[in-house]
């Protein structure tokens, strides 16, 4: 085993006297994803032959807890419903996904019945992350499915996913996914053998970079090729990479068009390129903080203010410059300077007018603008988890 394992309590469990051990008891959770150009190839419609070799790889190894994610729905849809190619707008690519979506599951069913596996579908919209509820349900409930040896096959909710409850890409939704299983490692496969060091397309002296640590180093290596029906590229993969390495989860990126490397990647080897999680991943709230996508409101901060809050300050009102959105006291909000750069998010003590009212105020000036008993802190730095750093416990 070469990336460091959490262990799951299943395999944790200690044997009664009488008991053997099972040759089938858990040793590793995986997310696997797929996006829609490695399940279509070049022929622009699901390819059951690449599933087939997705779900012999996961079937070669009964310790291994598989989730896939799985991109395909506008791309198996589009077709039926007139389209030449992957519609752009949204309510066309809604209803494509609609449409597609059951045929994909369809075949996932196909391919892992074939090696004796059964499939569940999960599809997950951004709220079911945000709503603290819904996590703990979502997260329940996936881990039911693998005690049961079913393979989840994951989605979003693409039909009824607009605005604020949008995810939007697969590779960010495989990271929330990793961490709602807890999984060990995030796998994004691609039709790349990894993070590569130049353009694949264009030079073919590039070479896969084995490693990382962490997603940042990764970045000038984004040679990004777009395509219609899948949203992901390798920036995408990067973020998701951060988001699952803050909650201590590494990822790797690999081909996923060898069945060779599928099969030892199931088996908890390394492939492609692996990004190192963060040593002191962050604890439950923050790493849910971490999480949010679509923030509805931010406070524009100056660089003192910056400085301090990456010192694990107080965010005080004296370094609020300007007050983005509506938000209310309690909710979570960014922390962004005046370039728009996240630098922190959490939770917010006043509601949005009120911060208005305080803003540039020092402290003294803040009682004196609200009255007593208001406090003087925006944030505190326990409600509060930095971007773009290792976690910090
Ligand atoms: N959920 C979309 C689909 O199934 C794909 C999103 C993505 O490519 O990241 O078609």
């Amino acid at each position: 085993m070469l990336y460091a394992l959490k262990m799951h309590k299943s395999s944790q469990q200690s044997l009664g006297p009488n008991e053997q051990a099972s040759s089938a008891l858990p040793e590793r959770r995986i997310v696997l994803k797929f996006g829609s150009r490695l399940l279509t190839g070049d022929r622009a419609e699901l390819d059951p032959e690449r599933m087939a070799s997705v779900a012999r790889a996961v079937a070669a190894e009964p310790k291994t807890e598989a989730v896939i994610v799985s991109s395909g729905a506008i791309a198996a849809g589009f077709k039926t419903l007139g389209h030449a190619s992957p519609p752009k707008r949204i309510q066309d690519r809604q209803a494509a996904a609609a449409v597609g979506q059951g045929r994909l599951m369809s075949l996932w069913d196909d391919a892992f019945r074939a090696v004796g596996l059964k499939v569940a579908q999960v599809l997950l919209t951004n709220d079911c992350l945000t709503d603290r509820r819904r996590y703990v349900a979502a997260s329940r409930a996936l881990s039911t499915l693998l005690e049961a040896g079913v393979v989840p096959i994951v989605n979003e909710n693409d039909t009824v996913s607009v605005d604020e409850i949008v995810v939007g890409d697969n590779d960010n939704l495989a990271a929330a996914t990793a961490t709602l299983v807890d999984a060990d490692v995030l796998a994004l496969l691609t039709d790349v053998p990894g993070v590569m060091t130049g353009d694949p397309t264009g030079d073919p002296a590039s070479q896969v970079i084995p490693e990382a640590a962490s997603a940042d180093e990764l970045r000038q290596y984004c040679f990004q090729k777009k395509s219609i029906e899948s949203k992901g590229g390798m920036i995408t993969k990067l973020e998701a990479a951060e988001r699952a390495g803050q909650f201590g989860i590494p990822t790797m990126i690999a081909s996923g068009l060898d069945e060779d490397v599928l099969a030892a990647i199931v088996r908890g080897e390394r492939a492609g390129t692996v990004i190192s999680a963060a040593e002191r991943p962050l604890g439950a709230r923050r790493h849910w903080m971490a999480m949010q996508m679509n923030l509805t409101g931010a406070l524009v901060v100056d660089d003192g203010a910056v400085a301090a809050i990456r010192q694990r300050a107080s965010l005080l009102p004296r370094g609020v410059v300007r007050v983005e959105g509506r938000f209310r006291r309690g909710d979570l909000i960014s922390v962004i300077d005046s370039q728009g750069v996240e630098h922190a998010r959490g939770i917010v003590r006043f509601d949005d007018r009120d911060v208005e009212r305080i803003r540039g105020l020092h402290t003294r000036e803040v009682k004196e603008a609200l009255g007593a008993g208001h406090g003087h802190v925006v944030m505190r730095p326990d409600r509060m988890v930095l971007v773009g750093e290792e976690g910090e416990g």
